[in-house]
């Protein structure tokens, strides 16, 4: 069958069964995103207003984070330099303040979790228990409508609820994204490329702060779920991670023994302590889904250095470079199921066989490219609308290497006494939105090979 066949059987295979999925459990990461989209001349009038001089050191260095506005404002600067995406931590309340009060063009869902929950419950329909650490009303209205639930406290009892009707007064979680274009032009800068600065008003997600009711009634809550995906161990640090981590395991545990299969969401994580770290704790991970730089990065960590570069080096990602970090990684750790995805391929390596594991990721990627042509999808019959969207051909080198290798057919091979599954993507030339995108792609195949399982 053409690959176009084989996406057009999977989006149907998947369409027909993915209702009868049970609740998914997602922890832990849930913000609120508030993108400013720079206007020069008001930029330029509050560097003058602060101070240029001042403003200008912290275009040249990032501080460590954000004490103050002439450090906000250089670090902007930084930024749209060198077209290049930074995140800093916002430590002072003041400059919080002066940061709401210049304001937002849009408010939109931000963390692995929240963006996961109105895909999968707002949009598939897939009942979804939400770690949000703290539920604030902006919080709140920027959930979907549909089967979203955070558990709530109610006389010593946990009661799921829709996150509107948890009534929580509490604080905002603010990540605020300065975007500009390429070619955007402040004092004598030039952006050579599009890009964004942001800014993290948040003391819960960066510190991964769990709620009590996930600290005291975690069995109860998960012996409601059939799955679970956990992400938003990314901001974590050598410093402050022990903690969490700790929780995080004992959270693991409660689901291992009640046979829940866990997927990591895996996101970069610059702290060498803290990936290694998470290396320990995949054994407890029934699947893992991750990029060409987080698995390079995990290489690194591994002492497999030269591999981590190999990752790195070709534009498209070598795919046998690729399949041997997902050998020497499945290993190491026992994850049963590495789904790995770069512009143009996804590789899922596992240790069961089937065509599921490849229809699965065939929905994944015809839901990316939805996401990217639309921006917003309604539902899941709007996926359908990316089969337009042509397979990417700059792959077909992949495939022909893959075939080469390991007698590759229809995206299907057995290597070590394992499956490799392979697909082409479909890639959108003009995108309208690429903002968690990857976090689309993982969550829709994992949920969806759980939902086509025989
Ligand atoms: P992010 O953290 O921004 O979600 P990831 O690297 O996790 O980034 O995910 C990006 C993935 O999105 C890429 O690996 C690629 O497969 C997919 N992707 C990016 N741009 C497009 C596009 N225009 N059309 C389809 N898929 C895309």
């Amino acid at each position: 069958m053409s690959w176009d066949g084989l996406y057009a059987s999977a989006f149907e295979k998947v369409r027909e069964r993915i209702g009868k999925v049970g609740k998914v459990l997602l922890a832990y990461n849930t913000n609120i995103d508030a993108v400013h989209y720079l206007k020069s001349g008001d930029l330029e009038e509050r560097i003058r207003r602060t101070g240029i001089d001042e403003v200008l050191k912290y275009s040249e260095e990032l501080p460590e984070n954000i004490k103050s506005v002439p450090q906000l404002l250089g670090s902007i600067l930084w930024s749209v330099k060198r077209g290049k995406a930074a995140e800093l931590f916002v430590e002072s309340c003041p400059v919080r303040f002066y940061m709401k009060r210049w304001g937002w063009n849009e408010l939109r869902m931000g963390g692995q979790v929240g963006i996961m929950a109105n895909l999968l419950g707002g949009v598939y329909g897939v009942p979804v228990i939400a770690h949000v650490p703290q539920l604030s009303r902006l919080q709140a209205g920027l959930f979907k409508n549909g089967p979203i639930y955070v558990p709530k406290l109610v006389d010593g009892e946990v009661k799921l609820v829709h996150p509107r009707e948890f009534g929580g007064e509490e604080e905002s979680c603010l990540h605020h994204i300065y975007e500009f274009p390429r070619g955007f032009r402040v004092l004598d800068f030039e952006a050579p490329r599009e890009n964004r600065f942001i800014g993290a008003a948040d003391d819960y997600n960066t510190t991964l702060f769990i709620r009590d009711e996930f600290r005291e009634y975690f069995d109860e809550i998960a012996s409601n779920a059939e799955l679970a995906v956990v992400s938003g161990l990314q901001a974590l640090t050598a410093e402050n991670y022990a903690e969490p981590f700790e929780m995080i395991r004992a959270n693991l545990e409660v689901l291992n023994e009640r046979n829940v299969p866990v997927h990591l969401e895996f996101a970069f994580t610059p702290d060498e302590t803290v990936r290694k770290a998470i290396l320990d704790l995949l054994p407890k991970f029934w699947s893992v889904g991750l990029n060409e730089v987080e698995l390079a990065s995990i290489m690194e960590v591994m002492g497999e250095r030269k591999l981590a570069e190999k990752l790195l080096a070709d534009d498209p990602v070598d795919p046998v470079a690729v399949t041997e970090a997902m050998f020497k990684l499945a290993e190491k750790t026992g994850v049963k199921r590495i789904h790995f995805h770069t512009y143009g391929y996804y590789l899922a390596l596992t240790e069961y066989r089937g065509e599921f594991v490849r229809d699965a990721i065939l929905f994944a990627a015809l839901a990316a490219a939805a996401k990217a042509k639309l921006g917003d999808v309604p539902s899941i019959n709007e996926v359908v609308e990316a089969m337009d969207v042509p397979v990417n051909k700059k792959v077909e080198s992949v495939e022909e290497t893959l075939v080469r290798e390991y007698g590759m057919n229809e995206g299907m091979a057995e290597v070590n006494g394992y499956q490799l599954a392979f697909i082409p993507t479909k890639i959108v030339e003009k995108p309208k939105s690429t903002v968690g995108i990857g976090d689309t792609i993982s969550s829709s195949a994992f949920v969806g090979e759980f939902a086509i399982r025989p």
